[in-house]
């Protein structure tokens, strides 16, 4: 049902409203200040009849796929965004570079080895060091969830193989992330604090699928680096099930990543330049970067079609922004917003000019609301809301991932809620791949990107609150 939204908008566009202003005095029509402009009407129409956003995460996905962080294929990536930007139609294309440590997979094996021995399938979380070269044997301490394994006593864990269960919730907004994915950062690190030797948990997904879920974890300075993985939801289950029958359980677990040193990243940039206001900028942005199991389609070529195809609509309808539109494709997003941090350091100097940001990192389906991340100019954002025929939330939001460390530097935000209902059953799995998308949703996408940057564009509001010293440090 949700994405007729922008459809029924449209449609009310092409008939009433059309209509509706032949007939208004030219003065009413300003004076009401309409969300849905000639120019917003085109952007929806234009974006409605292609396909610039889904053409975009095709060509991604097809030509370079998975494209894990400092990796050659996440280099091979930049060259294939620096073209395509350029082929849009973006001027001042250039890439930011940066440098970041470099983790790269490696085999990845386990099984029960007593009492019913089976295979498991797992795969090895970002960031964690290898097992010895013949894999670790131990015995199973288990832990329903993390915070049991946080209230576990110190010591006690010796020479055991922690597992960490624990069911994420599905939600529209994916808010069981965030709680769920707590064993996946710091589990590690509660478990080696009380001596354990490894670690697995339960995918940090929504899904019953064979595949498990990967994703970055990280290390504390001060404890042992154990290494960790993540099971398939069914093998969860099943090592839960054995475990029940109340026998000691041993599993054998070989993984053989390795820290590869720095390596290059780097955040594509594109821009449409403003022909009134140059040096203000409107942002809008996907991570280029994506896991290495699936083809990074939901996460996030979708996010990089979204943007960049939003843009290229806004060329295609040939409209002139009075401010910059620029399209950001940032890299190494996933181990750790890298590039988002990167893009702070670099442009510390313009982020006063930065008008409004947003990110696409939820997956391809079309939006339900708009979130704030403003201190002033809220009446714009609810004229984008209207132009895409979507409510305004009462939900605060920092832009997005990538957008986060600019949010905390004063830069203000807004963000289409995307449905995400769905986006943890294949989010960082083999399963994330181009089938999953509907080109509609994502022409759904482009139109509320593309309308936004615009009305952005053209509002009169920097969208921050100057009326205190609070804003001006
Ligand atoms: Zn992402
Ligand atoms: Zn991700």
């Amino acid at each position: 049902m949700k994405h007729f939204l922008l459809a029924t908008c449209a449609t009310i566009l092409l008939v009433g409203c059309a209509n509706e202003a032949s007939d208004t005095p030219k003065e009413a029509t300003k004076a009401e200040q309409p969300a849905v402009t000639p120019e917003v009407q085109k952007l929806i129409e234009t974006a409605k009849n292609g396909s610039h956003a889904y053409d975009i995460v095709e060509s991604l996905t097809t030509e370079i796929g998975p494209r894990l962080a400092g990796t050659d294929a996440e280099a091979r990536a930049r060259d294939w965004a620096v073209a395509k930007f350029k082929e849009i139609g973006l001027e001042n294309v250039r890439v930011q570079p940066f440098t970041i440590p470099g983790w790269e997979r490696g085999e990845e094996t386990a099984s029960i080895v007593a009492p019913y021995a089976q295979q498991l399938y797992i795969t090895s979380l970002g960031g964690s060091v290898a097992t010895p070269s013949g894999g670790i044997t131990a015995p199973i301490a288990f832990f329903p969830t993390f915070e049991d394994l946080e209230a576990a006593p110190a010591g006690g864990l010796d020479g055991k193989i922690v597992f960490i269960s624990g069911r994420m919730e599905k939600a529209p907004d994916g808010a069981g992330y965030g709680p769920a994915n707590r064993k996946r950062r710091s589990g590690a690190t509660e478990a080696a604090k009380r001596g354990a030797v490894a670690v697995v948990i339960r995918s940090v997904g929504t899904d019953s699928h064979r595949f498990p879920h990967t994703g970055q974890m990280r290390y504390a300075e001060d404890t042992p680096k154990i290494p960790i993985a993540a099971l398939s939801a069914p093998d969860a289950d099943q090592l839960e099930r054995v475990l029940s029958r109340g026998e000691k359980v041993t599993i054998k677990m070989t993984l053989t990543p390795r820290v590869t040193g720095d390596r290059p990243s780097g955040n594509i940039i594109g821009e449409i330049i403003g022909s009134e206001s140059p040096e203000e900028i409107v942002l809008i942005s996907g991570h280029l970067d994506s896991w290495d199991l699936g083809t990074g389609a939901i996460d996030d070529g979708a996010g990089i079609g979204i943007s960049a195809g939003a843009s290229q609509v806004i060329l295609e309808a040939g409209l002139k922004p009075k401010r910059t539109i620029r399209v950001v494709a940032f890299g190494a997003e996933e181990v750790g917003l890298l590039g988002g941090f990167a893009y702070v350091d670099a442009n510390r100097a313009e982020l006063d000019n930065h008008v409004l940001a947003t990110e696409s990192d939820f997956g391809a389906t079309a939006p339900y609301e708009v979130q704030s991340g403003v201190s002033a100019g809220e009446d714009v954002l609810k004229q984008i809301a209207d132009a895409t025929g979507l409510p305004m939330s009462d939900v605060r939001t920092n832009g997005g991932p990538d957008i986060g460390p600019m949010s905390r530097e004063g830069v203000p935000t807004m963000r289409f809620q995307q449905d995400g209902t769905d986006y943890f059953d294949l989010h960082h799995t083999p399963d994330d791949t181009l089938d999953k998308i509907k080109p509609e949703d994502m022409a759904t996408n482009a139109a509320a990107f593309a309308v936004m940057a615009w009305m952005a564009s053209e509002a009169d509001t920097n969208f921050r609150d100057t009326s205190d010293s609070a804003s001006t440090e």
